[in-house]
């Protein structure tokens, strides 16, 4: 059986917070169109970064890092060695694990 949905309930704080980030986004945008030219390109092309972050997993942060560590060599990160790397328990493509 199917639950009704629940309204989600958002906090008098929480909202301030968000419309408080909203405010300032909005003012560096306007800044930044200010300015115009090569500085909004730069603060667009920065803006573009910071979304393809989030989109990022921490799973596949950590599969990029390794692979530009190793230079994209599936053996090397198998066979790494360096255990005193703090992303050694969590490298991809471990022995033993199906990928
Ligand atoms: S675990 Fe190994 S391959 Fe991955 S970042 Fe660390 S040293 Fe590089």
């Amino acid at each position: 059986m199917l639950k009704p949905k629940q309204k989600r309930v958002i906090s008098p704080e929480v909202q301030a917070k968000g419309a408080a980030a909203l405010a300032k986004w909005r003012k560096e945008k306007a800044k930044a169109q200010k300015k115009g030219g090569k500085y909004y390109e730069e603060w667009l092309a920065a803006e573009e970064l910071k979304k393809a972050q989030k989109r990022t997993s921490p799973l596949q942060a950590i599969k990029n890092f390794c692979n530009e560590c190793v230079g994209g060599i599936r053996n090397d990160i198998t066979n790494c060695s360096s255990l005193k790397c703090p992303l050694h328990i969590y490298r991809p493509y471990q022995k033993g694990k199906e990928e």
